[in-house]
């Protein structure tokens, strides 16, 4: 479908695994969709936001900023995502990147949050991933999507695809663990695969 050739999308992320899903979703929208660096844009950015919301329209509306100053029209998207534990008050959330370190291996981050769950019986395990995704025009409007999985803390890490905390999220729906799904089926049900559909709605309606 040709929308809006002259408008082009740029993805506030480094992460070349990110990249190749938002494209793959947002393809139909016939735009051009370019990384931060494709785009030559760089640019430190402080997520001192207290939500994923927040965080997300930080990091989209810093780099919109910076595309403005050049006199570029664009759109920027920005995701920030994590996981929530119920019965750790929602940690690692915001933090999930930065959790025990940024430099820390996930094997030692999930083992010790199955630690930190010993004894806690299946009911009371309940997690999400969510993805929060913002949109920031070089025109100043601005949105956001929110897209979660539910999942429960497994006892222990199954599965080799994925990444971060893959390996410990259950997903009861489906009879196994995130890290044991191939990359086509995460994205389909995925918070970030959700988040970005509902954004994709957003663009069409606002560039059409
Ligand atoms: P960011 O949004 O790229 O900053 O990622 C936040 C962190 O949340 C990641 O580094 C992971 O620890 C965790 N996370 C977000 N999405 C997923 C996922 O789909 N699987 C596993 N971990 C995830």
């Amino acid at each position: 479908m040709f929308i809006n050739m002259e408008k082009k999308i740029i993805f506030a992320t480094g992460n070349a695994d990110k990249m190749r899903e938002i494209r793959m979703i947002l393809a139909d929208l016939g735009m051009e969709i370019l990384s931060m660096k494709e785009a030559g844009v760089e640019t430190d950015i402080v997520e001192d936001g207290t939500t994923f919301e927040e965080n997300s329209k930080i990091k989209a509306s810093a780099i919109a900023e910076v595309l403005k100053q050049r006199g570029e029209d664009a759109i920027v998207l920005a995701d920030d995502s994590g996981l929530e534990i119920d019965y750790l008050n929602k940690e690692p959330g915001i933090y999930s990147a930065r959790y025990m370190g940024e430099d820390t291996s996930y094997k030692i981050k999930n083992a010790n949050l199955i630690g930190r769950l010993e004894g806690v019986p299946d009911e009371k395990r309940t997690a999400r991933f969510v993805c929060a995704i913002s949109a920031v025009f070089t025109d100043g409007r601005c949105f956001a999507t929110i897209g979660t999985i539910e999942g429960r803390i497994g006892y222990e890490e199954k599965g080799s695809n994925g990444f971060g905390y893959d390996p410990i999220f259950y997903l009861p729906e489906y009879g196994c663990y995130s890290a044991e799904l191939d990359p086509e089926e995460k994205n389909k049900i995925s918070h970030r695969g959700k988040a970005l559909e509902l954004m994709k709605e957003i663009i069409k309606r606002e560039v059409l």
